[in-house]
Protein backbone atom coordinates (compact mmCIF):
# COMPACT_ATOMS: atom_id res chain seq x y z
CA UNK A 1 0.00 0.00 0.00
CA UNK A 2 1.28 3.61 -0.92
CA UNK A 3 0.49 6.52 1.56
CA UNK A 4 0.84 9.75 0.06
CA UNK A 5 0.64 12.67 2.85
CA UNK A 6 0.34 16.08 2.30
CA UNK A 7 3.24 18.54 2.41
CA UNK A 8 1.43 20.43 5.71
CA UNK A 9 1.56 16.94 7.65
CA UNK A 10 3.78 17.72 10.85
CA UNK A 11 6.78 15.12 11.90
CA UNK A 12 4.60 14.45 14.90
CA UNK A 13 1.70 13.03 12.89
CA UNK A 14 3.59 11.54 10.86
CA UNK A 15 5.59 9.79 13.55
CA UNK A 16 1.90 9.07 15.50
CA UNK A 17 0.59 7.59 12.25
CA UNK A 18 3.26 5.14 11.05
CA UNK A 19 3.45 3.61 15.06
CA UNK A 20 0.11 3.41 14.86
CA UNK A 21 0.28 1.37 11.59
CA UNK A 22 3.14 -0.75 12.93
CA UNK A 23 1.39 -1.07 16.11
CA UNK A 24 -1.84 -2.18 14.67
CA UNK A 25 -1.01 -4.42 11.32
CA UNK A 26 1.14 -6.84 10.82
CA UNK A 27 3.53 -4.64 8.28
CA UNK A 28 6.74 -2.50 7.80
CA UNK A 29 6.38 0.97 6.85
CA UNK A 30 9.43 2.60 4.63
CA UNK A 31 9.28 6.50 4.32
CA UNK A 32 10.70 8.72 1.89
CA UNK A 33 10.43 12.48 2.56
CA UNK A 34 10.39 14.52 -0.39
CA UNK A 35 10.78 18.27 -0.79
CA UNK A 36 7.18 18.66 -1.49
CA UNK A 37 5.33 15.26 0.04
CA UNK A 38 6.03 12.46 2.56
CA UNK A 39 5.46 8.71 0.50
CA UNK A 40 4.66 5.98 2.82
CA UNK A 41 5.30 2.53 1.43
CA UNK A 42 3.91 -0.67 3.50
CA UNK A 43 5.05 -3.97 3.28
CA UNK A 44 3.18 -6.56 4.73
CA UNK A 45 -0.63 -8.05 5.47
CA UNK A 46 -2.60 -4.94 4.72
CA UNK A 47 -5.72 -6.86 4.02
CA UNK A 48 -7.12 -5.59 7.39
CA UNK A 49 -6.32 -2.21 6.44
CA UNK A 50 -9.38 0.29 6.23
CA UNK A 51 -7.84 2.27 2.86
CA UNK A 52 -11.19 4.34 3.79
CA UNK A 53 -9.99 5.67 7.25
CA UNK A 54 -6.73 6.07 5.59
CA UNK A 55 -7.65 8.30 2.94
CA UNK A 56 -10.06 10.54 5.22
CA UNK A 57 -7.03 11.51 7.55
CA UNK A 58 -6.97 15.19 6.88
CA UNK A 59 -2.95 14.73 6.36
CA UNK A 60 -3.42 12.31 3.77
CA UNK A 61 -3.32 13.23 0.27
CA UNK A 62 -3.75 9.81 -1.69
CA UNK A 63 -3.54 6.37 -0.74
CA UNK A 64 -3.03 3.49 -3.30
CA UNK A 65 -3.40 -0.49 -2.63
CA UNK A 66 -0.49 -2.23 -4.89
CA UNK A 67 -1.89 -5.88 -2.94
CA UNK A 68 -4.97 -7.38 -3.94
CA UNK A 69 -7.31 -7.08 -0.32
CA UNK A 70 -7.80 -10.59 -0.52
CA UNK A 71 -5.64 -13.28 0.70
CA UNK A 72 -7.16 -16.82 1.17
CA UNK A 73 -8.78 -16.81 -2.31
CA UNK A 74 -5.77 -15.33 -3.75
CA UNK A 75 -3.49 -17.23 -6.66
CA UNK A 76 -0.23 -15.22 -5.03
CA UNK A 77 -0.74 -17.34 -1.90
CA UNK A 78 -1.52 -20.58 -3.56
CA UNK A 79 -0.38 -21.27 -6.98
CA UNK A 80 -1.96 -24.58 -7.06
CA UNK A 81 -5.52 -25.00 -8.12
CA UNK A 82 -8.31 -25.31 -5.67
CA UNK A 83 -10.00 -28.90 -6.67
CA UNK A 84 -13.11 -29.85 -5.08
CA UNK A 85 -13.22 -33.62 -3.92
CA UNK A 86 -17.08 -34.21 -3.01
CA UNK A 87 -17.40 -37.88 -0.72
CA UNK A 88 -18.47 -39.72 -3.86
CA UNK A 89 -15.54 -38.69 -5.74
CA UNK A 90 -16.66 -36.37 -8.13
CA UNK A 91 -14.32 -33.62 -8.48
CA UNK A 92 -14.48 -29.89 -9.81
CA UNK A 93 -11.30 -28.13 -11.05
CA UNK A 94 -9.22 -31.13 -11.77
CA UNK A 95 -9.14 -30.01 -15.01
CA UNK A 96 -12.11 -32.05 -16.32
CA UNK A 97 -15.22 -30.16 -17.25
CA UNK A 98 -17.84 -30.27 -14.69
CA UNK A 99 -21.37 -30.06 -15.74
CA UNK A 100 -24.36 -29.03 -12.54
CA UNK A 101 -27.70 -29.32 -14.34
CA UNK A 102 -31.49 -29.24 -14.10
CA UNK A 103 -34.56 -27.55 -13.52
CA UNK A 104 -34.63 -24.15 -12.01
CA UNK A 105 -37.14 -24.93 -9.45
CA UNK A 106 -38.02 -28.51 -8.50
CA UNK A 107 -41.87 -28.95 -8.72
CA UNK A 108 -42.84 -32.44 -8.36
CA UNK A 109 -40.93 -35.99 -7.90
CA UNK A 110 -41.63 -37.16 -11.44
CA UNK A 111 -39.93 -33.84 -12.89
CA UNK A 112 -36.94 -34.04 -11.17
CA UNK A 113 -36.16 -37.40 -11.02
CA UNK A 114 -36.96 -37.44 -15.24
CA UNK A 115 -34.60 -34.66 -15.39
CA UNK A 116 -31.75 -35.91 -13.48
CA UNK A 117 -32.14 -39.34 -15.52
CA UNK A 118 -31.64 -37.49 -18.58
CA UNK A 119 -28.83 -35.12 -17.68
CA UNK A 120 -26.72 -38.13 -15.67
CA UNK A 121 -27.60 -40.36 -19.34
CA UNK A 122 -26.14 -37.29 -21.28
CA UNK A 123 -23.17 -36.85 -18.85
CA UNK A 124 -23.99 -34.53 -15.90
CA UNK A 125 -21.89 -34.85 -13.14
CA UNK A 126 -24.49 -33.05 -10.88
CA UNK A 127 -28.06 -32.41 -10.31
CA UNK A 128 -29.02 -28.60 -9.55
CA UNK A 129 -32.31 -27.92 -8.55
CA UNK A 130 -33.93 -24.83 -6.69
CA UNK A 131 -36.28 -25.51 -3.13
CA UNK A 132 -36.00 -21.83 -1.77
CA UNK A 133 -36.06 -19.67 -4.69
CA UNK A 134 -35.89 -15.89 -4.84
CA UNK A 135 -38.32 -14.25 -6.98
CA UNK A 136 -37.98 -10.58 -8.13
CA UNK A 137 -42.21 -11.07 -7.37
CA UNK A 138 -43.37 -12.07 -4.09
CA UNK A 139 -46.45 -13.60 -5.98
CA UNK A 140 -44.16 -15.69 -8.51
CA UNK A 141 -43.66 -19.84 -7.28
CA UNK A 142 -40.97 -19.49 -3.88
CA UNK A 143 -40.21 -23.28 -4.34
CA UNK A 144 -40.98 -26.37 -2.82
CA UNK A 145 -38.35 -25.07 0.03
CA UNK A 146 -38.02 -28.44 2.74
CA UNK A 147 -40.28 -30.64 0.36
CA UNK A 148 -38.29 -29.94 -2.76
CA UNK A 149 -34.86 -30.55 -0.68
CA UNK A 150 -36.80 -34.06 -0.11
CA UNK A 151 -37.72 -34.62 -3.72
CA UNK A 152 -33.91 -34.01 -4.63
CA UNK A 153 -32.69 -36.16 -2.02
CA UNK A 154 -35.23 -38.60 -3.82
CA UNK A 155 -33.61 -37.91 -7.49
CA UNK A 156 -29.79 -37.99 -5.48
CA UNK A 157 -30.70 -42.00 -4.17
CA UNK A 158 -32.35 -43.33 -7.72
CA UNK A 159 -29.55 -41.44 -9.92
CA UNK A 160 -26.31 -41.40 -7.58
CA UNK A 161 -25.54 -37.34 -8.73
CA UNK A 162 -24.78 -35.07 -6.10
CA UNK A 163 -27.10 -32.52 -5.76
CA UNK A 164 -26.80 -28.66 -5.60
CA UNK A 165 -29.34 -25.94 -4.35
CA UNK A 166 -29.52 -22.69 -3.07
CA UNK A 167 -29.75 -21.55 0.41
CA UNK A 168 -31.62 -18.28 1.06
CA UNK A 169 -31.20 -17.61 4.76
CA UNK A 170 -28.42 -18.92 7.24
CA UNK A 171 -31.65 -20.13 9.32
CA UNK A 172 -31.94 -22.65 6.93
CA UNK A 173 -28.63 -23.94 7.39
CA UNK A 174 -30.59 -27.11 9.07
CA UNK A 175 -32.07 -28.30 6.50
CA UNK A 176 -29.18 -28.46 4.03
CA UNK A 177 -27.11 -30.73 6.22
CA UNK A 178 -27.03 -33.52 3.49
CA UNK A 179 -26.54 -31.04 0.39
CA UNK A 180 -23.76 -32.03 -1.01
CA UNK A 181 -22.79 -28.53 -2.46
CA UNK A 182 -24.41 -25.09 -1.50
CA UNK A 183 -25.42 -22.61 -3.67
CA UNK A 184 -25.47 -18.98 -2.79
CA UNK A 185 -27.44 -16.64 -5.64
CA UNK A 186 -26.90 -13.75 -7.00
CA UNK A 187 -28.90 -11.60 -5.12
CA UNK A 188 -27.35 -12.74 -1.72
CA UNK A 189 -23.44 -13.08 -2.64
CA UNK A 190 -23.01 -9.98 -0.73
CA UNK A 191 -25.07 -11.55 2.54
CA UNK A 192 -21.87 -11.00 4.58
CA UNK A 193 -23.93 -12.70 7.39
CA UNK A 194 -25.05 -15.70 5.72
CA UNK A 195 -21.34 -15.90 4.06
CA UNK A 196 -19.73 -15.68 7.32
CA UNK A 197 -22.45 -19.09 8.38
CA UNK A 198 -21.08 -20.61 5.63
CA UNK A 199 -17.53 -20.31 6.55
CA UNK A 200 -18.13 -22.21 9.31
CA UNK A 201 -19.63 -25.48 7.42
CA UNK A 202 -17.12 -27.46 6.00
CA UNK A 203 -19.33 -28.23 2.41
CA UNK A 204 -18.53 -26.97 -0.94
CA UNK A 205 -20.35 -23.26 -1.88
CA UNK A 206 -21.11 -22.39 -5.22
CA UNK A 207 -20.64 -18.48 -5.11
CA UNK A 208 -22.55 -16.75 -7.94
CA UNK A 209 -21.02 -12.87 -9.08
CA UNK A 210 -23.88 -10.07 -8.14
CA UNK A 211 -26.13 -8.68 -10.70
CA UNK A 212 -23.36 -5.51 -10.11
CA UNK A 213 -20.57 -6.68 -8.49
CA UNK A 214 -17.00 -6.10 -9.82
CA UNK A 215 -14.73 -9.24 -10.14
CA UNK A 216 -12.77 -7.91 -6.85
CA UNK A 217 -16.34 -7.88 -4.89
CA UNK A 218 -17.07 -11.76 -5.93
CA UNK A 219 -13.66 -12.59 -5.23
CA UNK A 220 -14.01 -10.50 -1.53
CA UNK A 221 -17.34 -12.80 -0.92
CA UNK A 222 -15.49 -16.05 -1.43
CA UNK A 223 -12.45 -14.57 1.10
CA UNK A 224 -15.70 -14.09 3.37
CA UNK A 225 -16.61 -18.25 3.55
CA UNK A 226 -12.67 -19.04 3.17
CA UNK A 227 -11.98 -16.37 6.33
CA UNK A 228 -14.46 -18.58 8.44
CA UNK A 229 -11.95 -21.91 7.78
CA UNK A 230 -14.37 -22.92 4.59
CA UNK A 231 -11.95 -23.25 2.05
CA UNK A 232 -14.37 -25.31 -0.73
CA UNK A 233 -15.28 -22.49 -2.60
CA UNK A 234 -16.80 -22.77 -5.92
CA UNK A 235 -17.04 -19.11 -8.11
CA UNK A 236 -19.68 -18.68 -10.94
CA UNK A 237 -19.95 -16.13 -13.57
CA UNK A 238 -23.66 -15.34 -14.54
CA UNK A 239 -23.57 -12.61 -16.00
CA UNK A 240 -24.68 -9.10 -14.90
CA UNK A 241 -26.50 -6.05 -15.65
CA UNK A 242 -25.24 -3.95 -18.47
CA UNK A 243 -27.34 -1.52 -20.87
CA UNK A 244 -28.21 -4.42 -23.04
CA UNK A 245 -32.02 -5.78 -23.24
CA UNK A 246 -31.46 -8.63 -25.40
CA UNK A 247 -30.43 -10.36 -23.00
CA UNK A 248 -31.55 -11.40 -19.59
CA UNK A 249 -28.11 -10.54 -18.87
CA UNK A 250 -24.25 -9.98 -20.46
CA UNK A 251 -21.81 -13.38 -19.72
CA UNK A 252 -18.75 -11.33 -18.39
CA UNK A 253 -16.81 -13.81 -20.90
CA UNK A 254 -13.49 -11.98 -19.67
CA UNK A 255 -14.38 -12.64 -16.20
CA UNK A 256 -13.35 -16.12 -17.05
CA UNK A 257 -9.60 -16.26 -17.43
CA UNK A 258 -9.39 -13.19 -14.88
CA UNK A 259 -10.80 -15.20 -12.21
CA UNK A 260 -8.59 -18.20 -13.04
CA UNK A 261 -5.43 -15.82 -12.93
CA UNK A 262 -6.18 -13.85 -9.80
CA UNK A 263 -7.32 -16.93 -7.87
CA UNK A 264 -6.95 -20.86 -7.15
CA UNK A 265 -10.56 -21.52 -6.49
CA UNK A 266 -12.65 -23.45 -9.68
CA UNK A 267 -14.65 -21.40 -12.17
CA UNK A 268 -17.80 -22.25 -13.43
CA UNK A 269 -20.07 -20.11 -16.00
CA UNK A 270 -23.99 -19.81 -16.23
CA UNK A 271 -24.87 -19.88 -19.70
CA UNK A 272 -28.80 -19.99 -18.29
CA UNK A 273 -29.30 -17.28 -16.52
CA UNK A 274 -26.25 -15.09 -18.34
CA UNK A 275 -28.84 -15.48 -21.42
CA UNK A 276 -32.36 -15.86 -20.64
CA UNK A 277 -32.53 -17.06 -23.66
CA UNK A 278 -32.74 -21.51 -24.36
CA UNK A 279 -31.00 -21.27 -27.78
CA UNK A 280 -28.01 -18.98 -26.46
CA UNK A 281 -27.18 -21.39 -24.23
CA UNK A 282 -25.00 -23.64 -26.36
CA UNK A 283 -23.15 -21.00 -27.85
CA UNK A 284 -22.20 -19.13 -24.54
CA UNK A 285 -21.26 -22.67 -22.96
CA UNK A 286 -19.22 -23.28 -25.98
CA UNK A 287 -17.46 -19.86 -25.46
CA UNK A 288 -17.30 -21.07 -21.44
CA UNK A 289 -15.74 -23.69 -22.42
CA UNK A 290 -13.03 -22.10 -25.00
CA UNK A 291 -12.42 -19.30 -22.20
CA UNK A 292 -10.78 -21.91 -19.68
CA UNK A 293 -14.39 -22.41 -17.52
CA UNK A 294 -13.92 -25.66 -15.39
CA UNK A 295 -17.65 -26.40 -15.46
CA UNK A 296 -21.22 -25.42 -16.37
CA UNK A 297 -24.36 -24.76 -14.56
CA UNK A 298 -27.02 -25.64 -17.02
CA UNK A 299 -30.99 -25.06 -16.38
CA UNK A 300 -32.82 -28.06 -17.82
CA UNK A 301 -36.36 -28.86 -17.75
CA UNK A 302 -38.53 -31.60 -18.89
CA UNK A 303 -41.19 -29.09 -20.23
CA UNK A 304 -39.35 -25.51 -20.61
CA UNK A 305 -43.13 -24.19 -21.53
CA UNK A 306 -44.62 -25.25 -18.53
CA UNK A 307 -42.21 -24.37 -15.86
CA UNK A 308 -42.63 -22.99 -13.04
CA UNK A 309 -39.62 -20.56 -13.29
CA UNK A 310 -37.04 -19.35 -16.10
CA UNK A 311 -38.38 -21.76 -19.11
CA UNK A 312 -37.94 -19.07 -21.33
CA UNK A 313 -34.05 -20.32 -20.72
CA UNK A 314 -34.57 -24.12 -19.89
CA UNK A 315 -33.32 -26.61 -22.17
CA UNK A 316 -35.26 -29.65 -23.05
CA UNK A 317 -33.60 -33.04 -22.34
CA UNK A 318 -33.24 -33.78 -25.78
CA UNK A 319 -31.67 -29.84 -26.06
CA UNK A 320 -29.28 -30.93 -23.53
CA UNK A 321 -28.07 -34.36 -24.86
CA UNK A 322 -26.60 -31.69 -27.73
CA UNK A 323 -25.40 -29.01 -25.71
CA UNK A 324 -23.33 -31.82 -23.82
CA UNK A 325 -22.00 -33.08 -26.39
CA UNK A 326 -20.87 -29.96 -27.90
CA UNK A 327 -19.09 -28.88 -24.95
CA UNK A 328 -17.48 -32.03 -23.81
CA UNK A 329 -16.07 -32.56 -27.35
CA UNK A 330 -15.06 -29.17 -26.92
CA UNK A 331 -13.26 -29.46 -23.67
CA UNK A 332 -11.58 -32.58 -25.19
CA UNK A 333 -10.31 -30.89 -28.35
CA UNK A 334 -9.22 -27.91 -26.39
CA UNK A 335 -7.51 -29.75 -23.09
CA UNK A 336 -5.16 -31.67 -25.21
CA UNK A 337 -4.12 -28.71 -27.19
CA UNK A 338 -2.73 -27.48 -23.72
C1 LIG B 1 -30.70 -20.00 -10.07
O1 LIG B 1 -29.63 -20.61 -10.19
O2 LIG B 1 -31.81 -20.49 -10.31
C2 LIG B 1 -30.62 -18.56 -9.73
C3 LIG B 1 -31.63 -17.94 -9.15
O3 LIG B 1 -29.46 -18.00 -10.12
P1 LIG B 1 -28.88 -16.52 -9.93
O4 LIG B 1 -28.66 -16.37 -8.46
O5 LIG B 1 -27.62 -16.53 -10.74
O6 LIG B 1 -29.90 -15.55 -10.47
MN1 LIG C 1 -33.23 -20.06 -12.59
Amino acid sequence: MIIVLKPNCTVEQLNHFTEGLKHDYDVKVNTWVGTQSTVLGLIGDTSAIDIDYIAAQDFVESVKRVQEPYKKANRKFHPDNTVITLPGGQKIGDGSLSIIAGPCSVETEDQICEVAERVKTAGAQFLRGGAFKPRTSPYAFQGLKADGLELLREARKKTGLPIVTEIMSAAHLPLFEDVDIIQVGARNMQNFELLKELGKIRKPILLKRGLSSTIEELLMSAEYIMAGGNDQVILCERGIRTYETYTRNTLDISAVPILKRLSHLPVIVDPSHASGIAWLVEPLAMAAVAAGADGLIIEVHNNPAKALSDGAQSLTPDQFDHVAKRVFTAAKLLRTEG
